[in-house]
Parts: structure tokens; C-alpha cells; sequence
């Protein structure tokens, strides 16, 4: 067993031993149900997950800026890796050294981790795609790459990841100076649904003890989602993700997939939206049926000093906060709003100094983390329509 293994080598981080637990990929329980709406428990083999919940994103196994004991400690249950960077850089040897991901990056917690499909789309625009997989010049080197079904398995599975995703093919909304017609769409959907299958007989063969998700795509047409849910369906996979959105399309657009494809998922099985979004997007997410998200707007807007709180979105860097001696958010119970002012955060983003950044992406995980455990209060006490409305109207106040 990996896992075990894992743990005599990273013996010496104490509290980050990996323990081997159950033996199967994932349990999902549905706790309570309102409208499309769900509560539920997924159960991984690093622990378990209450959802809807959202998944902080660590691409170079790290979620940039922030340790592991203040994930922990603002309540983040489960954090994103990335195949494709990690298979790059350091690499799967140094990986294996330490039984995979949660030891070499100390989060004994859940970890997710993408198919590396779409990097290799949106990092390397000269990557060629074949019936095999994706060639493409590796970013970091020059070398040039296969990335396939089987070697995306391989490397997941080195990495241990809790959720391993299939690999795909992100059909782009736009792509090549037109919008994705439906031929194209059809024939990315199919080719992904092929490596679908690719991906499972691959998993099972390296006796994978995780949970194999698959990914719906489709484009923005509905009966293309369909058909590739259904043929997915069919695989009988641990958990399904719709992938796709959040691509570049119009909010419209998004909006229509997104009360078109989730709840048509299974109802017993974990639903993952992927790469969305602002909060107002994740809370209509949950209203469609959605388990669990993710995205880069924490830390990345963490970083340009663009604040999230529950009274809308606040910039740092404008000049009205040079003296403005309140928290950046009056009902956050975070470290920066806990021990710090605007102003001084206005100060920090001003000299350029490293604080300024770690304080506004703990602050905006903390936000997203916190949002996500209301809305689990919420769906508990059936009243998550009221907790919807009250949050659209507090969010729309904008900051005093
Ligand atoms: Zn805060």
C-alpha cells in the first residue's frame, strides 16, 4: 500500500503522517435536500469532506502564500493540486520519495488533483492533440511531452491524490478566431468520453484505492452534455464533474450550462463544478445541485489587493483606505481582519511588502471557506432560499 509506505517516509513530520484508512475510493451520503440544492458528506481516504464546500487551489503544491496550519485552521477540508505542474517540476521521483503529494507538501487532508489536461490546453497553445493524447513542449524545458490517458493515471496515482480526475479535452467556447461549433464540440466531447474509458481500465489496472471523477463536457450545447453525461454514467465513476465553464463564454452562457448540466448528474454521487467562480456564481452553483468547487479569485485577487466581504468587494489600493482604520471586513473572524486595519494593509500593498499578499489571500480563503460553511448551516436548517436571498442583498450593499 502506497499509503502506508507514505507514512514511514514522512514519519519524521509527526501530525503529517498519512494513516491509511478505508479501502474504498469515496463514500457520498446526501444529508438533506432543498430544491436542486444538497448537504452532504464525501468520505476520501485522507478524511472527509462536508459539502457543498469549496476547494482552495495549491497548483505547485502549494496554495500560494498560505501554510498548511492556517488551512487547517480556517476549516479548508480539501485543496487542489496540478498534475501537469507537478509532473514538471519537481517531478515524480522526488514525489515517490515522499509516498506522494500530502507528504512532500505537509497536508495530510483530502487532495484533488486535475488531469493535467488543461493546463497543457492553456499553457502550450502549440500542444497537438491526437487520439493518444496531447505532445507539447514542456514549459519548463523546452522537452517535448506525451501527456496521455494512462501517464495522467500514473501520475495521479504517485501522487496519491484523494480525487483523481480523467483526462480530457476542455472544449474552448472560442478557439482559433470562432466560437466552437457543434461538430467541434461533438468531436472533443467524444474524444474526452474515449479517454474516459482509457482512464478507468488505467486506474483499476494500478489498482487505484482513490476515487476516479469524470468530466462532462459538450461545449455550450445542451444535448452534447447530455449524451456525454449519460455515456459517463454508464462508467459508473466515483464522482462527475462538469468541465467547461468559466472558458471565456458570457456570464449568460455560463449561467444556462450551469442550470442545464448539474443536477441531471446522479443524485448519489459528488458533484463538482470546475473553475467556478465569484461567490455569487458558487452560491448559484449550490442552488443547481453542485457538491464542490474551486478557483484561483482567492489568492489570485488576494494578490492584485481585490478583497472579498460579505458586503461586496473592496480594492486595497484605492486611496479612501490610507487612513480607514477598520478591519478589511467587519464580520470576519480571520487573522488579517482580527489583527489588522485597511490602512495598514493599503501600506503594505504600497511598499510591495510579502505581508500585504499572505494577509488578503488568508483573508479571501477564509471568506470563501467561511461562505461555504454557511451555506452548509443554511441547507442543515432548511432555509437555504432564505440564506440566498440575505447574502444577494448583503453582497449588492457594497462596502461602507
Ligand atoms: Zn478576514
Amino acid at each position: 500500500m502506497i499509503a502506508s509506505a507514505a507514512a514511514t517516509s514522512t514519519g519524521q513530520h509527526g501530525e503529517f503522517e498519512i494513516q491509511a484508512t478505508a479501502a474504498y475510493g469515496a463514500g457520498f451520503e446526501v444529508l438533506a435536500v432543498e430544491g436542486h440544492a444538497r448537504r452532504g458528506r464525501l468520505i476520501l481516504r485522507h478524511g472527509t469532506v462536508e459539502t457543498p464546500v469549496f476547494m482552495p487551489v495549491g497548483t505547485h503544491g502549494t496554495v500560494k502564500a498560505i501554510l498548511p496550519a492556517s488551512l487547517r485552521e480556517m476549516g479548508a477540508q480539501i485543496v487542489l493540486g496540478n498534475t501537469f505542474h507537478l509532473w514538471l517540476r519537481p517531478g515524480l521521483d522526488v514525489l515517490q520519495r515522499f509516498g506522494g503529494l500530502h507528504g512532500f507538501m505537509g497536508w495530510a487532508g483530502p487532495i484533488l488533483t486535475d488531469s493535467g489536461g488543461f493546463q497543457v490546453w492553456s499553457l502550450s497553445g502549440a500542444a497537438q492533440i491526437s487520439e493518444e493524447g496531447a505532445k507539447f513542449a514542456s514549459p519548463v524545458n523546452g522537452d517535448k511531452r506525451l501527456l496521455t490517458p494512462e501517464i495522467s493515471m500514473q501520475i495521479q496515482r504517485t501522487l496519491n491524490s484523494d480525487v483523481v480526475m480523467q483526462l480530457d479535452e476542455c472544449t474552448p467556447f472560442e478557439a482559433h478566431g470562432h466560437l466552437t461549433t457543434e461538430l467541434e464540440a461533438r468531436h472533443s466531447m467524444e474524444l474526452s468520453l474515449r479517454w474516459a474509458a482509457r482512464c478507468k481500465t488505467e486506474f483499476t489496472r494500478l489498482e487505484n484505492p482513490n476515487a476516479l471523477f469524470g468530466i462532462v463536457q459538450g461545449g455550450m450545447f445542451e444535448h452534447l452534455r447530455e449524451a456525454s453525461l449519460e455515456s459517463l454514467v454508464e462508467m459508473d465513476l466515483a464522482g462527475y464533474a462538469v468541465g467547461g465553464v468559466s472558458v471565456g463564454e458570457p456570464k449568460e452562457e455560463m449561467l444556462r450550462i450551469m442550470a442545464h448540466t448539474p443536477h441531471r448528474l446522479p443524485a448519489h454521487k459528488p458533484r463538482y463544478l470546475m473553475g467556478v467562480g465569484t461567490p455569487e456564481n458558487v452560491v448559484e452553483g449550490v442552488a443547481q445541485g453542485v457538491d464542490m468547487f474551486d478557483c484561483v479569485l482567492p489568492t489570485r485577487n488576494g494578490r492584485n489587493g481585490h478583497l472579498f466581504t460579505r458586503y461586496g468587494d473592496l480594492r486595497i489600493r484605492n486611496a479612501r483606505y490610507q487612513t480607514d482604520d477598520r478591519p478589511v471586513d467587519e464580520s470576519c473572524a480571520c487573522q488579517c481582519c482580527e489583527g489588522f486595519s485597511r490602512a495598514y494593509l493599503h501600506h503594505l500593498d504600497r511598499c510591495g511588502e510579502m505581508l500585504g499578499p499572505m494577509l488578503a489571500s488568508l483573508h479571501n480563503l477564509h471568506y470563501y471557506v467561511n461562505l461555504m460553511r454557511e451555506v452548509r448551516e443554511a441547507l442543515d436548517a432548511r432555509r437555504f432560499a432564505a440564506f440566498r436571498k440575505q447574502f444577494e442583498a448583503d453582497r449588492a450593499r457594497g462596502v461602507a
